[in-house]
């Protein structure tokens, strides 16, 4: 089954298609499921959902004209966590899947590696223990897609026990981890690494998910076979999905 847990639409200020033509996309493409996620940025930024009615009733509009064609649209959203979060936005949700996303923190040097990622790893760490209820959590190693580092994996050597210490939190708190293929980088295929996503396994997480993270209709399931294998290599055997407020498991 395809099927793809991350998306946006012209709802968020970065998306190209409309929600109609990602879901006439999906019916091209053979996908049979995926959940709209546009941007609400939580630290009061402009990048959020503007619309928020229009957002709804168009998801509720595809999913009467979709479903009997074998489409569901989840209704979703990409937070983006903030230390200090704008409650206001979040009080506006009835989500069926949340995304909880780092996208911005504090650091002190951007040209150091070492410390420039540990800074994104904390507020990682942080951002689990939101206040509000969230589903899966997104990109883990989002830093990766844009550092101009030689090497610039989140190798395990280095960043061992901190991706220790959030991957314990993310299984402790039954969230989902999402295989994002949006990684600008071609030494990359899925964010976060393999290795990290086998030290998941080994710790005994399973709640993992498919993410293209698709800002235009093409992406909708870009790599999807490549973190098939990934993930079959990594010691999976399902992924999970989030519909009619219930978590499906899909073979992989
Ligand atoms: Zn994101
Ligand atoms: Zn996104």
């Amino acid at each position: 089954m395809l099927f793809n847990t991350h998306t946006h639409s012209t709802f968020s200020f970065d998306g190209s298609n409309s929600i109609i033509e990602l879901c006439e996309q999906a019916l091209k493409m053979g996908v049979s499921y995926f959940a709209l996620t546009d941007h609400i940025e939580l630290d009061g930024s402009e990048f959020c959902i503007l619309d928020f009615d229009g957002y709804v009733s168009q998801i509720e509009r595809c999913n009467s004209m979709f479903n009997k064609k074998g489409l569901y649209i989840a209704l979703g959203a990409e937070f983006g966590w903030a230390n200090d979060c704008d409650t206001n936005l979040i009080s506006k949700c009835n989500f069926e899947y949340i995304i909880n996303s780092v996208h911005s923190f504090e650091y002190s040097d951007i040209s150091d590696k070492k410390s420039y990622y540990n800074s994104y790893l904390n507020a990682v760490l942080e951002s689990l223990n939101a206040k509000y209820n969230y589903d899966a959590v997104g990109h883990l190693g989002f830093v990766t897609r844009y550092t101009d580092f030689e090497d610039n994996r989140i190798d395990l050597d280095t960043f061992g026990d901190k991706i220790d210490a959030i991957l314990s939190s993310v299984i402790q708190k039954n969230k989902i981890l999402e295989v994002n293929t949006s990684t600008n980088r071609s030494n990359i295929v899925t964010i976060p690494s393999i290795e990290i996503l086998k030290l998941y396994r080994k710790k005994g997480g399973y709640l993992i998910t498919f993410a293209s993270d698709a800002h235009r209709k093409e992406k909708l399931i870009f790599n999807f076979e490549r973190a098939r294998e990934v993930v079959k290599e990594a010691g999976f055997e399902h992924w999970y999905i989030k519909k009619n407020g219930n978590l499906e498991r899909i073979k992989i």
